[in-house]
């Protein structure tokens, strides 16, 4: 059976993507062989093409990258109680392999779709609303009237963030670089935005907190922002630094936090939140729910068959997309 895929053979460029066979195999125990429909971009995927640092493990090269997608399941392995040959699953997870037509994945990072979400809006809302849930939900619980402060708030996470951050009565702030965005992102839940390429977003927290900070940042641009991220939380405050597209920031001064009001900061990463089974159904049940229930629209606003990848990446990268991106495997 043929299957290609975008592979890589060294790090680097976007240009090091190349269209090729990949072989699938057959699924062993506890595994089952996906037919995408869809397959998720996220930034994550940027930082490992480059070969920058990264909590997930990148298996040695060649390889296949990407870490979502959603399709039908063509065969099951040994075992495999999760799901039955036909069903439609979505996935968020390693290990790398989303950016093929088909692969093989173990069963147990995969959830069920409902029939009212396509792979489309699958792979372009479950890596990124998991990650909405947990930082929403767990890393700090948003209640109703707490401002919260969203950086990148047109991207994939930003625009998730700011409506369900919105469905949960919080007052968001988020932070764009250019009008256009500051628009979108209004239209998604966003109470006021700081277009931060031309304006510190300090002030206008300050002036929609009363001076007094946010709850919780979540912060997603790390070296460019994350010291002016800290100047908005009030005392007890929870830094959620769940990215760094501008590269990591500096080290933190651990007592300067307790100077600033007893902080907390914390690197929450997906993989973590959603180790256990349980975790990873139940959040994607509550996921889903906030979709079908229409507090949660899906933004995939960026198709583009996976052979051209390479675009994909250059237009992440320079900050040309907006909301979610997917590719499709097929076209
Ligand atoms: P986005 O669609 O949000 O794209 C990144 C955005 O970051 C850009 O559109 C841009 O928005 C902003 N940005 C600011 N500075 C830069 C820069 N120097 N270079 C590029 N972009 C910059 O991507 P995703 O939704 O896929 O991911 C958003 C963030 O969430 C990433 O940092 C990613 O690593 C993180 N993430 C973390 C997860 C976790 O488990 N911890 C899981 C999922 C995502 P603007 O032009 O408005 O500034």
């Amino acid at each position: 059976m043929s299957n290609k895929a975008a592979v890589i053979h060294e790090k680097g460029t976007p240009d090091v993507f190349r269209w090729e066979e990949w072989p699938v195999g057959e699924p062993g125990p506890g595994e089952v062989l996906i037919r995408h429909g869809a397959i998720g971009v996220n930034y994550i995927d940027t930082y490992n093409r480059r070969g920058m640092p990264h909590p997930w493990p990148v298996p040695p090269l060649p390889l296949v990258l990407g870490i979502e997608g959603a399709g039908t399941v063509e065969a099951v392995g040994e075992g495999v109680t999760e799901c039955a040959v036909g069903d439609r699953v979505t996935y968020a997870s390693p290990p790398h392999g989303a950016y093929a037509q088909r692969r093989v994945m173990p069963a147990k990072r995969l959830v069920r779709l409902p029939d009212s979400i396509s792979d489309e809006d699958a792979a372009g809302i479950t890596l990124k609303g998991l990650t909405a849930q947990f930082l929403l939900r767990r890393t700090y619980r948003v209640q109703p009237g707490d401002p919260v402060l969203v950086h990148a708030a047109a991207g994939g996470m930003g625009l998730i963030l700011c409506q369900w951050a919105k469905h949960l009565g919080a007052t968001v702030i988020g932070t764009v670089s250019t009008d256009e965005k500051a628009e979108l992102a209004k239209a998604h839940g966003a109470d006021h935005v700081a277009i931060y390429s031309r304006e510190d977003f300090v002030p206008l927290v300050m002036e929609v907190t009363d001076g007094k900070g946010c709850p919780v940042v979540y912060e997603s641009i790390g070296k460019d922002t994350f010291t002016r991220s800290l100047d908005c939380l009030r005392p007890l405050g929870f830094l959620a630094c769940y990215g760094h597209a501008s590269g990591a920031p500096d080290p933190v001064d651990v007592v300067e936090l307790g100077a600033r009001g007893s902080l907390f900061v914390t690197r929450p990463a997906l993989m973590h939140y959603m180790e256990e089974r349980e975790d990873l159904v139940a959040a994607a049940q509550e996921l889903f729910g906030v979709v079908s229930s229409g507090a949660v629209t899906i933004t995939v606003r960026n198709r583009y068959p996976l052979r051209e990848v390479a675009e994909v990446h250059r237009a992440i990268e320079e900050r040309r997309t907006t909301g979610s991106t997917v590719l499709l495997p097929f076209a």
